[in-house]
């Protein structure tokens, strides 16, 4: 889970997450403010889309703006 290590918050505002270097935006309505949620994912769907090494869990992060989810495995 490399770049969750490097998962960041609060660099340039109270609930903008950073991951991979860039600023999580929105992309549906371009926001940058997130509540952070975790997810245990279903892996008997996702074994056929070769996704087990993703260990079951996820990270999602909910816009704050229009609600929209944004997944990080
Ligand atoms: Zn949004």
């Amino acid at each position: 889970m490399g770049f969750l290590e490097s998962f960041n918050r609060g660099l340039s505002g109270d609930d903008q997450y950073e991951i991979a270097g860039r600023i999580v935006a929105c992309s549906h309505c371009g926001g940058e403010e997130f509540d952070e949620r975790s997810a245990q994912l279903n892996t008997a769907g996702l074994s056929f889309l070769d996704l087990d090494w993703a260990n079951r869990s996820a990270t999602v992060l909910v816009c704050k703006h229009c609600g929209h989810l944004e997944w990080f495995l």
